[in-house]
């Protein structure tokens, strides 16, 4: 089975991502858990959620894969920056609990000066006080482009964070393909060494959600501008080559390329053709 959607508006509630989802022909999404840029979430309307639910499972709907805001760093130098973050995280692992069984992407952090090192163990310890036994949700570190000061910019700094953390099975990996080209790794020409490299440091059972995105740059170029698909550096094949990859078969593809949704509908059915074929 494929998973395949693409970052939608939450403004509207879960029933209309839902039902946006199914007019692009998608069986997954991913949307911001509040304001991107802001603080505040809205409440949650129980009987949208109930609603949701019952839908999302009649269609057959994957994972949802949620977005904490940019805002958010936890690793920041600056404590009031550090505790906004921590209450940000905290509350939207409760607030996922109304769609039980998700997941929850972040960005790991940017350490601004303070190491890579140190940056590490603050996030690890936050997430040490936030992540619990109970919740159902997966959290997910999102390999990043090694944009300023990005912590996550190599498998090896999110298997340390992952290390670090006590509640392994709450902790896992998002990987979003203009990231890791972006960060150095060839998915053009090496797509088997990268993915091998993967599994070596931090292991593909980690693995559980991909962001599907060409990228405007070079590999290597730390940059983190998205492309659409087949439209950037990384191409058509290689894109094509990696949705093909049975080591990320079953997982939710979530594309976020610099598109309408017309232009989400296609690249929706072409992950489709893709699959079929
Ligand atoms: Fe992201
Ligand atoms: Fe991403
Ligand atoms: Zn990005």
């Amino acid at each position: 089975m494929y998973y395949i959607g693409n970052h939608l508006s939450s403004s509207g509630g879960y029933v209309a991502m839902l039902d946006t989802a199914l007019k692009l022909g998608a069986n997954t999404f991913a949307f911001f858990t509040r304001n991107p840029r802001g603080g505040k979430a809205k409440e949650i309307d129980k009987e949208d959620v109930q609603k949701f639910l019952l839908k999302a499972r009649e269609n057959n709907f994957g994972k949802i894969v949620a977005h904490a805001p940019y805002t958010m760093n936890l690793c920041s130098a600056k404590e009031d920056v550090r505790e906004f973050s921590k209450n940000i995280i905290a509350d939207d692992i409760k607030r996922m609990e109304y769609i039980p069984k998700n997941y929850y992407n972040f960005h790991p952090g940017a350490h601004i000066g303070q190491g890579v090192k140190k940056g590490i163990e603050i996030i690890a310890n936050v997430l040490n006080d936030v992540l619990s036994p109970e919740q159902t949700t997966i959290v997910l570190l999102e390999t990043m482009s090694g944009k300023g000061t990005e912590i996550g910019k190599s498998f090896e700094e999110l298997r340390e964070i992952i290390d670090k953390v006590e509640l392994k099975d709450k902790i896992g990996v998002c990987l979003d393909t203009c990231h890791i080209w972006d960060g150095g790794y060839d998915i053009v020409n090496n797509l088997d060494g990268v993915i091998s490299e993967f599994d070596k440091v931090i292991g593909l059972d980690k693995l559980y959600a991909v962001h599907f995105n060409d990228s405007k740059n070079e590999c290597g170029s730390h940059k983190d501008r998205h492309e659409k698909i087949g439209n950037g550096k990384i191409g058509f094949e290689a894109m094509k080559n990696f949705a093909l990859h049975p080591a990320f078969l079953g997982l939710p593809f979530i594309l976020e390329t610099p598109n309408d949704m017309a232009g989400y509908a296609k690249e929706i059915a072409m992950f489709k053709d893709w699959i079929k074929k």
